[in-house]
Formats: structure tokens, sequence, C-alpha cells
């Protein structure tokens, strides 16, 4: 499973930053996201999360 980062739509909210910082973090002022951090139900539920729909889950 991949996560796709839409920018534009991302509001800063930081709720995947603040739920899951092992795999959504800033490194260097670019958002980085690490898949191999966390399983993929605890990503999956850190995605739906988000609340302007910037990130998705693609198999
Ligand atoms: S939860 Fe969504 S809107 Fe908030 S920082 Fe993460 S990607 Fe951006």
């Amino acid at each position: 499973m991949e996560v796709k980062f839409d920018d534009g739509a991302c509001q800063q909210a930081g709720e995947c930053v603040k739920g899951l910082p092992e795999v959504f973090k800033v490194v260097d002022n670019s958002f980085v996201i690490d898949t191999s951090k966390a399983t993929e139900e605890a990503i999956r539920e850190t995605v739906a999360k988000c609340p302007h729909g910037a990130l998705k889950c693609v198999d």
C-alpha cells in the first residue's frame, strides 16, 4: 500500500503528524510519508482522519 498526498488539498491541520508521527513527518520543510514505520491498519485509520481529503491509500 502507498499513501498519496495532495499538496493543494492539505490545510496543515496536522491530524496526520499528530496521529502517527513516525509515518507522517516534516523533514527539511518537506512532507514525508514513511509507510514502513506502522501497520497498514494504523496508517489507514490516520489517513481517514485527514479533514481535507489530502491523503489517500492506494493499493
Ligand atoms: S491531516 Fe491532512 S490536512 Fe492535515 S496536515 Fe495531514 S494531510 Fe494535511
